[in-house]
């Protein structure tokens, strides 16, 4: 097995991998705000790092490693739609996180390790904010806390981003307590009728970036090996971690960045606008789990995938295929090193479909299945795959049985017959494809 190496934005460049402990290899992905249906796009990082997340444990065993992905369930965009309801924002966040969990488990992503909620660690939060306080990285300013970025020499080394850069991105707080244009909230207050917390500063509640470098601190430690997200985060949420956990603990905070690309529909960006906008519901109601899994990961993860529908009908085909040739095999023992290699290089999933099509024959069928369900794929059984997909009134074992018959009369140089069972299956909607490694059927568009 080859060497892992990955893509570390802080570094810019591919590195290998080396984990601080091998026995508990600890990842960290940021999850969603829960306050609507999530878009096609927020599935990506739940895709591409599910990918490092079975890696991960392959390389190193699966209890070796710990995969945290938290819940943000406290948030304006939360709270706006708790009033508009008249509900309370628990109401809104569980449903929400239920639907989410629901749509990244149809989409054959496994269960991370940990689940953390924000609302679960408020006495984490405020322990950290009393630390940065009183090293003197954070001040108190009518009711909020804010981070003090001049405290720190390195602040904005991971997005490089120049000092204008770094004060427009703190521009959406423009606030007279600040000290600097780029200072950033830890905590800010709530009013009367809205939901708080009591704290040292006053009843209020936390800035995002502060939940997450709480969450890792309490489930992973100080120093984590991955942190992963979409490239959006880089800057300021990414940016904010470290500068939060970095200047509490006065210790190195993350080992390996990574970070996805953009999602695009049809070419252009999402937008609700432009009516091109689908919730992971939407899509995985029109073409399934594996068929949408396959099409976000066609494209390598750090480039920008485009989401379409013929894409995603051109990967059902794809795994049409497969599924016909592992059929009733067994899969191998072992995940075929071709697979693993590709994924090992920065998770060049690309390369790792080429892989399995290049597998896709009847001699290597347990291997193809083998790799193919290591990355999520072939999870069901081909009967519950292809349900609709059969015509009404035939049933895949009669299929098969007329194939088994017409290789029969190949056999027996009996082209009459042979054409005669093919010319009843495409009577019936089934059309037969012959190549040097057998036949295989699909339905007549
Ligand atoms: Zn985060």
């Amino acid at each position: 097995m080859n060497e892992l190496f990955i893509y570390n934005t802080e570094a810019r460049k591919k590195e290998r991998f080396i984990p601080i402990d091998p026995k508990n290899v600890r990842m960290y992905v940021c999850g969603v705000t829960v306050y609507g249906n999530a878009h096609i796009g927020n599935a990506r990082p739940y895709t591409a790092f599910d990918i490092l997340f079975r890696l991960l444990r392959h390389r190193y065993g699966e209890d070796h490693v710990t995969y945290a992905r938290n819940i943000t369930d406290i948030d304006d965009k939360i709270m706006q739609r708790a009033t508009d309801e008249g509900v309370g924002i628990k109401a809104i966040s569980r449903r929400y996180a239920k639907i989410f969990q629901a749509d990244i488990a149809e989409l054959g992503s496994l269960v991370p390790t940990l689940e953390p909620k924000a609302t679960d660690h408020l006495p984490e939060m405020i322990k950290m904010m009393r630390t940065l306080i009183e090293k003197g990285h954070a001040y108190e300013a009518e009711g909020h806390v804010m981070f003090d970025v001049t405290s720190m020499s390195n602040y904005g080394r991971l997005s490089r981003h120049s000092r204008d850069e770094l004060v427009a991105g703190a521009r959406v707080d423009v606030a007279p307590y600040k000290r600097d244009a780029a200072d950033f909230v830890l905590w800010k207050p709530s009013s009367k009728d809205q939901v708080g917390w009591g704290s040292p500063w006053g009843r209020g509640r936390p800035g995002w970036h502060l939940e997450c470098s709480c969450m890792i601190e309490k489930h992973l430690g100080v120093e984590i090996d991955i942190h992963a997200g979409g490239q959006d985060l880089i800057f300021p949420h990414h940016e904010n971690e470290i500068a939060q956990s970095e200047c509490a603990h006065g210790h190195n905070f993350v080992r390996y960045w990574m970070h996805n690309g953009y999602l695009t529909v049809d070419g252009v960006k999402m937008s609700k606008s432009l009516g091109n906008f689908h919730t992971i519901r939407e899509v995985l109601d029109q073409h399934g789990g594996e068929a949408t899994r396959l099409s976000l990961l066609t494209a390598h993860y750090r480039q920008p995938v485009d989401f379409s529908h013929d894409n995603a009908t051109e990967q059902k085909r794809r795994l049409d295929r497969w599924y016909r040739l592992t059929d009733g095999i067994e899969a191998s023992d072992t995940v075929p090193e071709t697979v693993i290699d590709a994924l090992s290089d920065d998770l060049n999933t690309p390369m790792a479909i080429a892989a399995l099509d290049a597998l896709a024959s009847p001699k290597t069928a347990a291997d193809l299945k083998a790799g193919a369900n290591f990355m999520g794929f072939l999870m069901q059984s081909n009967e519950s795959w292809f349900r609709g997909e059969v015509p009404e009134g035939v049933s895949t074992e009669a299929i098969e049985a007329m194939i088994q018959a017409r290789n029969q009369a190949r056999l027996n140089k009996d082209f009459a017959e042979s054409d005669r069972i093919r010319d009843s299956l495409l009577e019936q909607g089934i059309v037969l494809e012959d190549s040097a490694d057998g036949t295989i059927w699909r339905r007549a568009d």
